[in-house]
């Protein structure tokens, strides 16, 4: 039996339209032989009528704080409509669909409620459905804990129940299904001219799914790694190829293969007014799990960034241990990426000179051997993204 996991996103089963070019790729893979199990999102984004959002807001804050098991079983329950609404689709074609939740496709995990860990998946189930010959359509973002209750497996969790159960089932291929071409040099939002990457490895996509690039699911990059499972991105609404990861890539030109970002970066900058504060702050910031990165260690300051949903809690701990700090607010960490860069010089040289040339001011830059972020104010992502998307010739 040839097994093919397909993903499709929020956007994919938003509309009747667009949900008839699901039905339509289903029908594809049928015609070409291949057993499929369908893994779907919430229908629709921020602001749709089932979407993750709008049920979370069908209750209060207070609830929400005190209530995990009750807000992934309410969380869990957009992307069960959807299994529901989808085998409808199937069924008026005449394909036989089964709708199933996570916990009944076979995936268990820990009661790590709103960010669950996959403990293991028992594709019984799955496998007894497709020696039946019908097509599983299973919730994505999903699973049950030992206790059987509904766990979610954070934002984005679709494309990883997609990865894991590719990789259980030893699927030919993971589809993952969005609204865009694939994986292309940057965020087509963000750049008009963005260019799709035909074939990438998984550590560069690893990098961009890590880096925020919103398209695919970083730990969904690693599963299909681990079990090395072809994952390949496309476009429910058209017939592009997308793009195809796989561990080895054919050498191109380019030095860089594209651009990402993540906002709601906070850069601190902390002094030692209070020496034995100043030593120990990392150790204490780990303790309250505030997790920093860029981080520059200077003898008389320390600048490194936070996220801005942690910036109270660390307001708090300054003022408590008594240091002096600066922040600002509205950052966004930029990371140009290309595995070829190792050993290239001045592509960093490259990268301020763009910068500057627009006037952007880079309040910190780091570098590894694939990717070189820069920070910068919020205000100045999209055009930083634009002039360094331009300068390596992206478009
Ligand atoms: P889905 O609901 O299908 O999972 P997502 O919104 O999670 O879709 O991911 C698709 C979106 O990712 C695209 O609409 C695009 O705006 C965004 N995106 C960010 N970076 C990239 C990139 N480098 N290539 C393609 N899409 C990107
Ligand atoms: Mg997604």
């Amino acid at each position: 039996m040839k097994i093919l996991v397909q993903k499709f996103g929020g956007t994919s089963v938003s509309s009747e339209e667009n949900r008839k070019l699901v039905v339509k790729k289903i029908k594809t893979a049928l015609e070409q032989g291949y057993s499929p199990v369908v893994v779907v999102s919430a229908m629709g984004r921020k602001g749709a009528p089932y979407a993750t959002d709008t049920l979370l807001s069908l209750v209060g804050e207070n609830f929400k704080r005190n209530n995990p098991q009750a807000i992934d079983l309410l969380m869990g329950c957009g992307e069960i409509l959807s299994t529901v609404v989808i085998s409808e689709d199937l069924f008026k074609d005449n394909i036989l669909a089964v709708p199933l939740t996570g916990g009944q496709a076979g995936i268990k995990t820990n009661d790590n409620y709103n960010n669950a860990a996959i403990l293991e998946v028992k594709p019984d189930k799955l496998l007894e459905l497709l020696n039946q010959g019908k097509v599983p359509v299973v919730a994505g973002f999903q699973g049950v804990s030992e206790m059987g209750f509904l766990t979610t497996l954070g934002r984005g969790g679709s494309d990883v129940t997609g990865a894991i159960l590719g990789a259980a089932l030893k699927a030919d291929e993971v589809q993952i299904y969005t609204d865009v071409d694939g994986i292309m040099t940057a965020d087509p939002r963000i750049v008009s001219d963005a260019t799709l990457i035909q074939n990438i490895s998984y550590d560069e996509v690893f990098q961009f799914a890590d880096q925020g690039a919103k398209v695919i699911h970083p730990r969904a990059v690693e599963i299909s790694r681990k079990y090395n499972i072809p994952l390949v991105i496309k476009n429910t609404l058209s017939d592009c190829e997308g793009t195809t990861i796989s561990h080895y890539v054919e050498d191109s030109d380019s030095i860089i293969t594209g651009i990402t970002h993540m906002n709601d970066r906070v850069q601190i900058r902390v002094s030692d007014n209070n020496q034995q504060a100043y030593e120990s702050l990392f150790d204490i910031l780990a303790e309250e799990k505030i997790s920093i990165d860029l981080i520059n260690v200077f003898p008389k300051e320390k600048i490194f960034t936070i996220a801005s949903y942690d910036l109270s809690k660390f307001k708090e701990i300054a003022n408590r241990i008594n240091l002096n700090c600066n922040h600002i607010e509205s950052c966004s960490k930029i990371a140009i990426i290309g595995s070829k860069m190792r050993g290239i010089p001045g592509v960093m040289a490259k990268i301020l000179k763009a910068l500057t040339r627009e006037k952007i001011e880079v309040l910190q830059t780091a570098d590894s051997h694939m990717t070189i972020w820069c920070l910068v104010e919020s205000k100045n992502t999209q055009r930083a993204i634009n002039a360094l998307h331009k300068e390596f010739n992206l478009g």
